[in-house]
């Protein structure tokens, strides 16, 4: 069977990376998380205290390392050698990164970088724009979605098992700031590919999504 590029583009808390990792697990693919690389660079940034600078932000995204070492239960990422698999995740970072990411420098860094990474297929790659920028030739093209309710009460779930206190109403508010935010910027918005299949996946459990996205793999890698 060939490798393919599965692109799986969709809103915050759609559930795409956790879908991502347990389909590339099954199929021995590698799994990239380009939010993680985004939220690596706003992370990046907001270690230096300094004040939002688009310019001194592309700097940075140039020049800092960014890697994942995949572990069975956790894809841990380093920026230049230091672990920020949890810090990336921050309420921080979660704050800044949609405007970090609407830069165009920064954008250009990351996505040469996925392209490299994702160049010789056997990857599914999630994010906002694999299908229509990064991967327009993607074998395969999903675009997952859930309704706000349903992502903010997923998102509370797993910060509540993680023993966080939250506010369900404010989750709602912070994934619908972010929808918006990535969906009206100037470069690469988040946006269905033309040729991308739809996945409303909130009436549908994790096995549910999975075994359907393993099935649509397995067609398209024939
Ligand atoms: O997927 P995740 O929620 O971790 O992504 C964090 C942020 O990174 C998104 O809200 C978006 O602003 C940005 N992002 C992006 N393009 C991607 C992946 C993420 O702009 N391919």
């Amino acid at each position: 069977m060939k490798k393919i590029v599965v692109a799986i583009d969709g809103p915050a808390g759609a559930g795409k990376s956790t879908i991502a990792k347990l389909v590339a697990e099954k199929l021995g693919y590698a799994y990239i998380d380009t939010g993680a690389m985004y939220r690596s660079v706003a992370w990046k940034f907001l270690q230096t205290g300094k004040a939002f600078d688009e310019d001194f932000i592309s700097g940075l995204s140039q020049t800092m390392v960014i890697e994942f070492r995949p572990e069975a239960k956790v894809n841990r990422v380093f920026v230049d050698g230091v672990e920020v698999t949890d810090a990336i995740r921050s309420t921080e970072v979660t704050a800044i990164v949609s405007k970090v990411a609407a830069i165009g420098a920064v954008r250009e860094a990351m996505v040469d970088q996925q392209r490299r990474m994702g160049e010789s297929g056997g990857v599914l790659m999630d994010g906002r724009d694999i299908g229509t920028v990064v991967f327009p030739n993607a074998q395969l093209k999903i675009f997952l979605t859930a309704s706000v309710e349903e992502r903010a009460m997923r998102r509370y779930k797993e910060l509540v098992a993680k023993g966080e206190q939250v506010d369900l109403e404010q989750l709602q508010k912070d994934i619908a700031s972010r929808d918006k935010q990535d969906s009206e910027r100037a470069i690469s918005p988040l946006r269905q590919a033309e040729d991308a299949l739809l996945l409303d996946t909130s009436d549908m459990d994790i096995n549910q999504v999975t075994e359907k996205i393993m099935q649509l793999v397995q067609e398209r890698a024939q």
